[in-house]
């Protein structure tokens, strides 16, 4: 039996792939239909203008009390929800 991977498959793993990191089974699978579909490689062009855009968007400004609260939230919670933090920000705005 094969499975083919559809339109749909592809379209949730790019989605997925804004939010963690894909294995790399699934990166193949969405390389490989990218290159033999011009749909997805455009859905995925308009999501790298989408992304980028929404990166160039300023985050406001927390007011001061939620500021200095989140900030101690961290400290208290150690590196390593630092590194996670880090990891997902790249992972969503790619850098
Ligand atoms: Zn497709």
């Amino acid at each position: 039996m094969t499975t083919r991977t559809g339109c749909g498959d592809v379209e949730r793993l790019m989605l997925a792939g804004e939010d963690r990191e894909l294995s790399p089974e699934e990166r193949r699978l969405v390389e490989g239909h990218l290159h033999g579909c011009g749909r997805c490689r455009g859905y995925a062009a308009d999501r790298a203008v989408i992304r980028k855009e929404s990166a160039a968007i300023p985050w406001p400004a927390l007011p001061g009390e939620v500021d200095r609260r989140t900030r101690r939230a961290v400290l208290e919670a150690g590196p390593a929800v630092l590194r996670t933090a880090r990891a997902r920000r790249e992972a969503l705005w790619g850098a």
